[in-house]
């Protein structure tokens, strides 16, 4: 194992920050909104890792003081039934925001859901307005992943500019929208995805790495430039060879990338509680905006 000498990039104790920063704002409107914010979170089924998302969103909603709408639907709603729903949330005016947590069982559709959620309640920016403003570089909700990302380099006044930025993985949660942000800062974008020819050749000349896959340890330190900022946005689940306990693991072989990135994000404490953040701010700016 080689001697970590990059960076990290706290995305926990940024969080953390933007919760408390949450928690004032809500404070302050409160009095004159008679209410608190509102955010409904749809779940269809028992993933284990969607429940566990559910779970966290929900106990950091409860501590900066946004009221929980949870729906958790069995696995064989109907399509017709959560579109109900939705109609039914964008016409509650204690509800801020509206979110489908993603992968729905098979037989649903989600493309339809994300277009009936009205695009001000849209807290995971994926309406194809919010899309259609960040193609623009025009105020909107944006997607919480992307935008946790963009927050976290902000923070640590990472000069984005001219920069080369590599990002692995063209997802419309993740991939496009970044590479669309990083390029609204002025860097210079490469999307690689699983076609990519020679993707090594293309990551060591990373100024900025992202990597967004869902591949334990795709991006080895022979993949990454010396100095480069590198970004896990993976998130694995690893069995334990001796049938003890699971852990999470990113895309980014950590141990030895940190010995050679300026720069790294770590897994778990990177990435994934900048995502909640973003989650609960695009709520409470909906709030602030909504009647
Ligand atoms: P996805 O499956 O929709 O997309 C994966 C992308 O990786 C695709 O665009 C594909 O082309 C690309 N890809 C696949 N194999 C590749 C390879 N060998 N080389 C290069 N590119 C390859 O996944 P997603 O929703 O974008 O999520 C990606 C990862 O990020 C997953 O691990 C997911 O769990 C994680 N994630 C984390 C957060 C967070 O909050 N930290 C949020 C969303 C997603």
């Amino acid at each position: 194992m080689s001697s970590l000498t990059a960076k990290i990039l706290d995305g926990k104790a940024l969080a953390k920050k933007i919760h408390q920063e949450l928690k004032q704002r809500i404070e302050i409107l409160q009095p004159q909104k008679q209410r608190p914010p509102g955010l409904a979170v749809l779940m269809v089924g028992d993933n284990p890792a969607s429940a566990a998302y559910v779970r966290n969103k929900e106990r950091a909603c409860t501590k900066v003081g946004i009221a929980s709408f949870n729906r958790h639907f069995p696995a064989d709603t109907t399509q017709q039934e959560l579109e109900r729903v939705i109609d039914e949330l964008n016409q509650d005016s204690r509800v801020d925001g509206i979110l489908v947590q993603l992968p729905l069982p098979k037989h649903l559709d989600p493309i339809p859901l994300l277009y009936r959620i009205l695009p001000e309640k849209d807290a995971d920016g994926l309406h194809p307005l919010n899309l259609g403003k960040l193609v623009r570089s025009e105020t909107g909700l944006r997607s919480c992943t992307p935008a946790g990302v963009m927050r976290l380099l902000k923070e640590y006044n990472l000069e984005l500019s001219g920069k080369r930025a590599v990002v692995v993985g063209r997802s419309i949660l993740v991939g496009k929208p970044l590479a669309l942000m990083l390029l609204e800062q002025n860097a210079t974008v490469t999307i690689a995805h699983s076609r990519t020819k020679d993707l090594p050749k293309l990551t060591r000349e990373a100024d900025i790495l992202i990597a967004a896959v869902g591949r334990t340890e795709l991006i080895t330190a022979d993949m990454v430039k010396p100095g480069a900022i590198v970004i896990d946005v993976g998130i694995n689940r690893v069995e334990a060879k001796d049938g003890g306990k699971s852990r999470l693991v990113g895309d980014v072989d950590f141990d030895n990338v940190a010995a050679v990135a300026e720069y790294i994000t770590p897994v778990p404490g990177g990435v994934g509680p900048m995502t909640v953040a973003l989650l609960l701010q695009n709520t409470v700016d909906s709030y602030e905006r909504n009647a």
